[in-house]
């Protein structure tokens, strides 16, 4: 029998994903109500399925300081979500391959040294860079460490903000997709379907945390958004004898490569396709090519099979920056999403700053950069036409 329920609560979050219910904890600790509405698992997708790089070297300076409070974060986990999942600081190195790489490894350590960050970036060169990595191809010049970056396991992590939200008193509602969304002027009103009927949750906030497909929700409210689709191709390979502690990116992008304690080594680069809307998987071209860099990276894995091929389906803005923020036009509520490839080690500060926002109505990490006016140059706030109108996607 099909069955309505409304709930009442202070914040309503769609998407539980590792920005979605890091938020969700965060409100929770600050003894908010929260309820968190997820269509499948929570972290289930982007955030469950990344290379799971916990890294801050490479970022925008904009990021920084996103990326300091997330590191702080990470370096608590198992005090805050009951598990270390497997997050190492383990070191990430940046390859540079040419002499240019190098000089933009440098320029980059003093561009962040210059604004005040300190991510301890050291170049490794010559035969310091062969006596600490014997492993490395030959075309390797160098590179930059960031010797407290490091990895995670992504599988164990974003499930884990979730439970941990739901263990400090949020109301987590898998298998829940929002559908409809609208606002009165004072309350957001929300239903969510689920096998047995319909879940309705009203509230004065809302945080639109539903990743890559975030775009209905703000386009709902009047802010449509260049947001699209992204599908990073990933593989893994079978356990190798360990050798690798590093956590390695290159220089320009492309390949990038770390080693579990159980020897498999990870892989990303290139990308793979998106199957459907919400489904997406490596691409042929993209693993043989993949596994050309990975050889000539790291020459000992020319042997070394891959047991399995995957992607995931994650939102990228035309700047490659997230979308942090207030709404331009309704007033309670705050997008948190965009975070093209990178979101799993910001994710928990993102979190932490809609809980902010959500309670403050202002955070005290910078996220100007992220502002969702960067989209509408020219054009003054407009409400949308019928905001009490539902919309369905
Ligand atoms: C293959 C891959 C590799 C990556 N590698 C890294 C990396 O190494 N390091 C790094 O920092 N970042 C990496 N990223 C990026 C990172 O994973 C994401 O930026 C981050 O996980 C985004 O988190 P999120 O919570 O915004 O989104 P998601 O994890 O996608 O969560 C959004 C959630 O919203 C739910 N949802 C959507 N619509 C609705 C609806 N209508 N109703 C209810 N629920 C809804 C979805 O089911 C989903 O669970 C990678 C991404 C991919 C795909």
């Amino acid at each position: 029998m099909s069955t309505t329920r409304t709930l009442r609560t202070d914040v309503a979050i769609v998407g539980g994903g590792i920005v979605g219910s890091s938020a969700a904890l965060a409100l929770r600790r600050m003894g908010l109500d929260v309820v968190l509405l997820e269509r499948d698992l929570c972290g289930s997708r982007s955030s469950g399925v990344n290379y799971g790089g916990v890294r801050r070297q490479g970022r925008p300076l904009s990021q920084l300081p996103l990326a300091q409070r997330a590191h702080r974060i990470w370096g608590r986990l198992g005090e805050l979500i009951g598990t270390e999942g497997e997050y190492q600081r383990s070191g990430h190195f940046k390859i540079g391959r040419s002499e240019d790489d190098m000089a933009a490894l440098e320029r980059y350590r003093a561009s962040v040294r210059d604004a005040g960050f300190d991510l301890g970036l050291e170049l490794v060169t010559g035969a310091r860079l062969r006596e600490h990595c014997p492993w490395l191809g030959a075309r390797a010049l160098g590179g930059s460490l960031c010797i407290e970056d490091g990895q995670a396991n992504p599988r164990l992590v974003s499930p884990a903000f979730a439970l941990a939200a739901q263990r400090a008193g949020a109301r987590v509602f898998e298998r829940h997709r929002v559908d409809e969304v609208a606002h009165d002027g004072t309350l957001f009103r929300l239903c969510a379907t689920h096998a047995e009927g319909t879940l309705e949750v009203r509230s004065p906030v809302l945080l639109n945390c539903a990743g890559a497909w975030s775009g209905p929700i703000a386009t709902h409210f009047g802010e449509a958004v260049p947001l699209q689709s992204g599908h990073p191709a990933m593989a893994v390979t079978e356990p190798l004898p360990f050798f690798m502690d590093w956590s390695l990116g290159v220089e320009g992008g492309g390949i990038y490569c770390r080693q579990v304690a159980r020897g498999n080594l990870v892989l990303g680069g290139g990308a793979g396709i998106g199957l459907d809307a919400e489904r997406a998987r490596s691409e042929r071209d993209a693993i043989a090519t993949l596994s050309t860099q990975a050889i000539e990276l790291l020459p000992r894995l020319a042997h070394a099979h891959f047991i399995r091929t995957w992607s995931g389906t994650e939102g990228y803005l035309p700047d490659r920056q997230p979308v942090l923020g207030p709404s331009r036009t309704t007033p309670g509520l705050f997008h948190g999403f965009g975070f093209a490839g990178a979101g799993f080690q910001i994710g928990p500060a993102a979190g932490e700053v809609l809980a902010e926002l959500a309670r403050d109505g202002r955070s005290t990490t910078p996220i100007e950069a992220f502002a969702i006016e960067r989209f509408f140059p020219d054009t003054r706030a407009e409400r949308p036409a019928e905001a009490a109108a539902s919309a369905s996607h």
